[in-house]
C-alpha cells in the first residue's frame, strides 16, 4: 500500500488525507466542490500547524506531509494508481452509490475500496461493484488525526483478506482498529446516535436547557462534551442521516429522528462546519443559543 485516494476534502477526508500522509502515504485528496477542496487543503495545514506548535511534528516534517498530498478535483485521475481508496463524500446513498460504481471503473483491479459512512450498508455499496469482497467500511472518528479508534466494518461479501488488509494498515496509521459486521448504524452509531437524538428530546420537550443537558452528561457520566456540542461537531445534518439509516434500518420507531433535530437542518443550522447549530460559532467565543427559542 502506497498511494492512498481520499474522496470529499470535508471535516472527515481532510482529517483522514492528514493522518495517511503524515504516516507516509502519497494521498490524492478529491472533493467535486473547488472550495471544500481549498477549505479541506488550509484546514490540514492550520491542524499540522498546531502539532508544530504542541512539538509534536517539526516544520520538516509539516512540509513533507503537506507535499504528500495532492489536491484533484478529477476522479478518474486521481484513483487511477490508488491501492486504496477511502471514501468520505457526503453521507448519502444517491451519492455514495454513483461514487462506487465510478470507482469501480476507474480503479485497478486489485484496489480496496473503503467508506467512511457512518451508517450507510457496506454490503449494499459494495453490490454497486464487480469486486464486492475488496469493499469494506473504514471508520474513523472525528478528529481523525487525534482520535485513536477505526471501526472496521465487513460486509456481507467482503473478504478475509480485504479485512486483515485493512487491520493492518490502520496500525501502520497509529490507529486501534476494531472488526465489526454490517448491520445499521454498526457499533459506534448505534449506540451513540440515539443518545444524540434523547439529548435532543430533551431539550425540545423543555426538560432542560442546552447548557444543563451538556453539563449533566460531562459532569455526570465524564463525557469530554456534552451530547448537544458533540452533534454540532458531528454535523447535525450526518446525525439526521443517521438517525433516518437506523429508523429505517430496523423499522423501529424507536429511532424516530427528533422533530428539532429535522427543523434544524431543514434550516441550514448544521452545527460547527454551518457555523451555527445548537451553539452559535460566529462569535469568537460560543454564545448560547437559549433553549427556549427551540421548545
Ligand atoms: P462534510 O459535509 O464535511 O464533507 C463531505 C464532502 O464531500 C464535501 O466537501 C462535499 O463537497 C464532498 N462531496 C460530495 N459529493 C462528492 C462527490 N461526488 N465526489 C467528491 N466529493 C464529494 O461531511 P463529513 O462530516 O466529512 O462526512 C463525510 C463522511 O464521513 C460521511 O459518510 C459521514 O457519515 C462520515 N463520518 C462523519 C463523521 C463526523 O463526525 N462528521 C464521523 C465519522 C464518519
Amino acid at each position: 500500500m502506497k498511494n492512498i485516494a481520499v474522496i470529499g476534502a470535508g471535516t472527515m477526508g481532510n482529517g483522514i488525507a492528514h493522518t495517511f500522509a503524515q504516516s507516509g502515504f502519497k494521498v490524492q485528496l478529491v472533493d467535486i466542490n473547488e472550495d471544500s477542496l481549498k477549505k479541506g487543503i488550509s484546514t490540514i495545514s492550520k491542524n499540522l500547524d498546531r502539532q508544530v506548535a504542541k512539538e509534536i511534528i517539526t516544520e520538516a516534517e509539516k512540509n513533507e506531509t503537506m507535499l504528500r498530498i495532492i489536491p484533484l478535483s478529477d476522479l478518474e485521475n486521481a484513483v487511477a494508481k490508488a491501492d486504496l481508496v477511502v471514501e468520505a463524500a457526503s453521507e448519502n446513498l444517491q451519492i455514495k452509490t454513483e461514487i462506487f460504481k465510478k470507482l469501480d471503473q476507474y480503479c485497478p483491479s486489485h484496489t480496496i475500496l473503503a467508506t467512511n459512512t457512518s451508517s450507510i450498508s457496506i454490503t449494499q455499496l459494495a453490490a454497486q461493484t464487480k469486486r464486492p469482497e475488496q469493499v469494506i467500511g473504514m471508520h474513523f472518528m472525528n478528529p481523525v488525526p487525534i482520535m485513536k479508534l477505526v471501526e472496521v466494518i465487513c460486509g456481507y461479501t467482503t473478504s478475509e483478506s480485504t479485512t486483515s488488509t485493512v487491520m493492518n494498515l490502520s496500525e501502520q496509521l497509529g490507529k486501534t482498529p476494531v472488526e465489526v459486521n454490517d448491520y445499521p448504524g454498526f457499533v459506534a452509531n448505534r449506540i451513540l446516535m440515539p443518545m444524540i437524538n434523547e439529548a435532543i428530546e430533551t431539550l425540545y420537550h423543555g426538560v432542560a436547557g442546552l447548557q444543563e443537558i451538556d453539563t449533566v452528561m460531562k459532569l455526570g457520566m465524564a463525557h469530554p462534551m456534552g451530547p448537544l456540542q458533540l452533534a454540532d461537531f458531528i454535523g447535525l445534518d450526518v446525525c439526521l442521516a443517521i438517525m433516518d439509516v437506523l429508523y429505517e434500518g430496523f423499522k423501529n420507531p424507536k429511532y424516530a429522528p427528533c422533530p428539532l433535530l429535522v427543523n434544524m437542518v431543514r434550516a441550514g443550522k448544521m452545527g460547527v462546519k454551518s457555523k451555527e447549530g445548537f451553539y452559535d460559532y460566529n462569535e469568537s467565543k460560543k454564545a448560547e443559543i437559549p433553549a427556549a427559542q427551540f421548545a
